[in-house]
């Protein structure tokens, strides 16, 4: 097998599989809460379960390799959390069924590694964590970035319905996974049928006698909503934005069910994180999406664990991205 699809391959099952461990841990988030006696500790326990299985996978099917996950084992390694650890264990095992928890402590800590230039995979193991606690979008992110470039990214949606005539607000029981390879388009299959073919997505361009659709954070704190009004009011024919959590944004746009995703910043000094965008941007952009920052700079990954030279991002539609940055220039944004 040719090495990148051999990565994408070890990035499908691992992205499936921890899919499906987040699924699990979903479904019990009453029962876990009421173990940890915390309410937020379902979103912990699914974040580590899930590096926890990335990295196992990763593990057997590449050998060696960089991990920079957004996870770390400590607070899984206090005595205190004791009840957190088991739960995780827990979760892990319903893909990893003999894991013991020094084996799953040792696989969270392999995300610890080098975001080396020669290349490194970049995991946010439960990407929006508010919505996979509202039962709404979140995403399992994976990306293997070379010389600063994303170049084989794994995005598994679980609850996103691929119908877009189907809510976006709730959870979808097969979810997507979507897959692509630098140069070679972006792909999609149901997140929970890894016997499906990968179906190949292009989204079209905007056709300018139709409304521009907009999707954004549902978190406040995480784009910033007067922009956003702005932008959309100076370029004209757009509603208000569709609200989602999470990296499934990349996914709408990339397929076409909207327009844009905008990421505007709220302060000056938030740095990106290059495990919030590396996957959803390579889909994106190989489904036919512009994807650059809000000053219309490439994407910049070869800077550590931050997007550190990039101030928000813009993915749109080829002519709705030439708009947008034409009106965040105008507007004066960011500066
Ligand atoms: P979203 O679900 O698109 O709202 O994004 C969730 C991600 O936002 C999390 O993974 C965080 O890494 C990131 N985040 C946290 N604080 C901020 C902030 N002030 N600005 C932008 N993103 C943030
Ligand atoms: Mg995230």
């Amino acid at each position: 097998m040719h090495h990148y699809a051999r990565l994408l391959a070890a990035a499908s099952e691992a992205v499936s599989l921890a899919g499906s461990v987040c699924r699990q841990v979903q479904q019990s988030l009453e029962q876990v809460r009421a173990i940890t006696k915390d309410d937020k500790s379902p979103v912990t326990v699914a974040d580590l379960a899930s590096q926890a299985i990335v990295a196992r996978i990763l593990a057997e099917r590449l050998g060696n390799f960089e991990l920079v996950g957004e996870e770390d084992s400590g607070f899984l390694r206090d005595p205190a959390h004791a009840p957190h650890l088991a739960a995780t264990v827990e979760a892990v095992r319903c893909a990893w069924p003999d894991a013991t928890e020094s084996d799953v402590l040792s696989a969270i800590d392999k995300g610890q590694g080098n975001p080396a230039p020669a290349g490194f995979w970049t995991l946010d193991p439960v990407d929006g964590t508010k919505g996979f606690l509202r039962g709404q979008q979140y995403a399992v992110s994976l990306c293997f970035i070379e010389r600063g470039q994303p170049t084989v990214g794994a995005l598994g949606c679980p609850n996103l319905p691929r119908d877009f005539g189907a809510p976006l607000d709730l959870a979808d029981p097969h979810g997507c996974l979507y897959t692509s390879i630098r140069g070679q388009g972006a792909f999609e299959r149901a997140l929970d049928n890894p016997g499906e073919a990968p179906v190949r997505i292009r989204r079209l361009d905007h056709d300018p006698d139709q409304p521009i659709s907009v999707c954004a954070s549902v978190e406040k704190e995480h784009s910033n909503v007067s922009d956003t009004d702005r932008i959309l009011q100076h370029v004209g024919r757009a509603g208000e934005p569709a609200r989602l959590d999470s990296q499934a944004k990349y996914a709408v746009v990339a397929r076409g069910q909207a327009d844009a995703y905008l990421r505007l910043p709220t302060r000056k000094d938030y740095v990106e994180k290059i495990w919030d965008h590396a996957a959803g941007a390579l889909i994106a952009s190989e489904a036919g999406a512009s994807v650059t920052d809000i000053f219309g700079r490439d994407l910049d990954f070869s800077h550590g664990r931050g997007l550190s030279r990039n101030s928000g991002v813009v993915c749109a539609a080829p002519r709705v991205h030439a708009l947008m940055l034409q009106a965040i220039e105008h507007l004066g944004i960011g500066r």
